[in-house]
C-alpha cells in the first residue's frame, strides 16, 4: 500500500543498475508505486527477466541494456526506455562498483573501473537525463528527478577503499553541482548514502572473519536492511519532495556514526 502523495502513477523512472541487489529493489519499489519502469544493466537477460516478472504482475517494466561507462549505451536506454514509455522523468544512479585493497596495491585498471564507473558513469546517466527532462518540459512541470546512490564510505576514512570512497565523495559534490545547475529548469537532485547492506557488492565478506569483526564493531552491531531506504527513495520521486533538492541524506541505522 503506497501512502497518498507517494504514488507515482504517470512517471516513468529509469533504474540504472537494476540487474541486482538495491537497484533491483528500487525498480520493484517504484513500479508498486505506479511508475512505469526501465531497468538498465549490462546484463540484459537478467533485466529483461526481472521486467517480464514485473509485467506478469500487472506492472509496466521493460528491461534494457546498459552500459554507464559508454556515453553511447547511456544515450541508446534512454532512448529504448523514451520509445516505449515517453520522457523519463525520474533517475536512480545507482550502478556501482566496488573496489579495495590498500592504495599503494590498487592497480591502475581497478581505479579506473572504480572512477569510470561511480563517477563518470554516474554523470553520464544524469546528464542524459537532465538533458531529455529539460527537453521534455521539466522546466514547467518541474517534475524532474535524479537520485545519486553514495556510500557511506564518502564520509568516512578506511583503509582499503580510498577509491571507491573518492568516487562515491565526488557524486556529493556532483549533487550539489548539478542541484544548482539545473534548479531552474525544474530537475531536483539528491543523495542518498546507505550504509552497508548485504548484496552482490559485498557478496561473502560480511560472513568472513573481517567482515564479522566489522559488523561487530557497529554502533547497532547489525547490517542495515535494504527496505530501510524505500520511504526515502519513494519521497525523492514524487511530487512530494518538489522543493527538496541538492540534499544529502545519510541513511545508514547509525553505522557512520
Ligand atoms: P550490486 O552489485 O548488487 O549492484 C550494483 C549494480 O550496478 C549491479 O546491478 C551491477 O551490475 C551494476 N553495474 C555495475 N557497473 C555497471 C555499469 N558499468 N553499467 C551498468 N550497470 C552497472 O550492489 P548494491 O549494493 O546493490 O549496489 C548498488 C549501489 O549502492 C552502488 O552504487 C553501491 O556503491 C551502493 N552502496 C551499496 C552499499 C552496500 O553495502 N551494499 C552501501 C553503500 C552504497
Amino acid at each position: 500500500m503506497i501512502p497518498s502523495g507517494f504514488d507515482l502513477t504517470g512517471r516513468t523512472a529509469l533504474i540504472a543498475g537494476a540487474s541486482s541487489g538495491l537497484g533491483e529493489g528500487f525498480a520493484r519499489l517504484l513500479a508498486a508505486a505506479g511508475a512505469r519502469v526501465v531497468l538498465g544493466a549490462r546484463r540484459v537477460e537478467l533485466v529483461e527477466g526481472i521486467a517480464a516478472g514485473l509485467r506478469g504482475a500487472g506492472y509496466q517494466a521493460l528491461g534494457v541494456s546498459l552500459d554507464i561507462t559508454s556515453e553511447s549505451s547511456v544515450i541508446a536506454a534512454f532512448d529504448r526506455g523514451e520509445q516505449e514509455y515517453g520522457t523519463v522523468d525520474t533517475v536512480i544512479a545507482n550502478a556501482g562498483v566496488g573496489s579495495g585493497g590498500r592504495s599503494t596495491e590498487l592497480t591502475y585498471e581497478d581505479l579506473r573501473r572504480t572512477v569510470d564507473t561511480n563517477l563518470i558513469g554516474t554523470y553520464l546517466v544524469a546528464r542524459e537525463a537532465a538533458r531529455r527532462m529539460i527537453d521534455g518540459g521539466s522546466r514547467e512541470s518541474e517534475t524532474g528527478r535524479i537520485l545519486f546512490i553514495g556510500s557511506i564510505a564518502a564520509l568516512q576514512n578506511h583503509t582499503g577503499d580510498a577509491s571507491y570512497a573518492a568516487s562515491k565523495a565526488g557524486i556529493a559534490h556532483l549533487t550539489r553541482q548539478f542541484a544548482k545547475e539545473w534548479a531552474r529548469q525544474g530537475i531536483n537532485v539528491n543523495l542518498i548514502h546507505p550504509g552497508w547492506i548485504e548484496t552482490p557488492i559485498n557478496a561473502g565478506f560480511s560472513a568472513s572473519e573481517r567482515g564479522l569483526q566489522d559488523i561487530a564493531a557497529l554502533p547497532r552491531k547489525r547490517l542495515q536492511e535494504p527496505s530501510s531506504l524505500d520511504d526515502m527513495v519513494l519521497f525523492l520521486c514524487s511530487d512530494r519532495s518538489r522543493q527538496i533538492t541538492g540534499a544529502v541524506f545519510t541513511l545508514d541505522d547509525g553505522q557512520s556514526l
